[in-house]
């Protein structure tokens, strides 16, 4: 437990770093999304410009945040994360792999690419390996699969009131030809199995559940404690499971920039369309940034700046020497 003057000067820095980050050149965004109304350019974008926050949340169950960091957006692509660590807990991680590889695709999010070779998906963060994914979900049906996520997420989370936001279904829902064309494609090549309406739907609903980015902190912080939220002392993944679930953040969490952000930052993270980003450090703690500005391939142009900032300022690159390393080095406390 941090002394309150410890607190403060955390605090302080995350404020220094959140007005430091806030004005961005527009030239940096290419785009936002909205569920509905698609991508669209900034020119045409609105107040959501401004939206920004960040929190941190460790594993002794501390959160700290700043600025637009209750504010309300829908996971998308985060999800993949959380279904997949279920999706190994459902069936072990021999079988799942069996149907999902782990290898980065070097490809967008979205791409019909699947890997011809192995015939599955490359992995489980791309739109392809996580309707697989969400096939392999256990439950009776489509029902019991979506009330066994949500418990999940909510565990994740230590929030009982997380929920699908019917709108943003509602708007994915009509706007998902692609996705739809995905899950028939990979039922034509038999690597989707089911009914692949009800396997679409359950994606979206997963990608439409609305979170905050404190909310993803302490997601990101339940996995930095080998699966346990560190508020609720509830264990929500196997540790062993943990590992996997990073190791495929770690190489493939950021769409096609997964390598350069490897290169730079060098921390387990996973992005979605809305904005939101969220990293892992394991045994130390997990940071939620939401920002809805987005670069060319989808990634929150504000989280990557906070995040590569804290990478480097605190040495979290997962290859930072120890002197690099400001929790390990006592002279340098964290966030100072
Ligand atoms: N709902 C979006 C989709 O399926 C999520 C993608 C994303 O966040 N990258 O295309």
């Amino acid at each position: 437990m941090p002394s309150p003057e410890v607190r403060h000067r955390i605090e302080e820095r995350l404020d220094e770093l959140h007005d430091r980050c806030l004005p961005q050149r527009p030239a940096t965004v290419d785009r936002y999304y909205r569920s509905g109304r698609g991508y669209y350019p900034p020119a045409d974008a609105g107040p959501e410009q401004d939206l920004f926050g960040v929190s941190i949340a460790t594993v002794d169950g501390q959160v700290y945040e700043v600025g637009d960091s209750r504010v309300p957006f829908p996971l998308h692509s985060i999800s993949k994360v959380f279904t997949y660590a279920m999706a190994l807990a459902d069936n072990g991680p021999e079988r799942v792999l069996e149907r999902v590889g782990v290898e980065p695709s070097g490809d967008p999010f979205n791409s019909l690419r699947i890997d011809e070779r192995e015939m599955r998906p490359f992995n489980p963060m791309v739109n392809a390996g996580a309707l697989v994914t969400n096939s392999l979900l256990r439950g009776v049906d489509p029902d019991e699969q979506l009330a066994r996520m949500l418990v999940s997420l909510r565990a994740f989370a230590g929030r009982e009131d997380l929920e699908v936001d019917e709108e943003t279904l509602a708007a994915e829902v009509q706007t998902a030809d692609r996705n739809r064309g995905t899950a028939y494609l990979m039922r034509s090549l038999g690597i989707l199995d089911g009914d692949v309406e009800a396997i679409l739907r359950l994606y979206l609903q997963q990608c439409s559940v609305h979170v905050t980015c404190r909310d993803l902190a302490t997601m990101a912080a339940t996995l930095a404690n080998g699966g346990v939220n560190p508020a609720s002392g509830r264990g929500v993944v196997p540790r062993r499971l943990v590992r996997d679930v990073l190791s495929v953040m770690h190489t493939c969490g950021m769409y096609d920039f997964a390598g350069h952000w490897a290169f730079e930052v060098g921390v387990p993270a996973k992005s979605g369309v809305s904005g939101g980003l969220f990293v892992v450090i394991p045994g130390k703690f997990g940071i939620g940034v939401y920002s809805p500005g987005l670069d060319v391939y989808g990634n929150s142009v504000r989280g990557i700046r906070v995040c590569k900032e804290l990478s480097d300022r605190l040495g979290l690159h997962v290859f930072a020497s120890e002197e690099e390393d400001a929790i390990l080095t006592p002279t340098a406390p964290a966030l100072e």
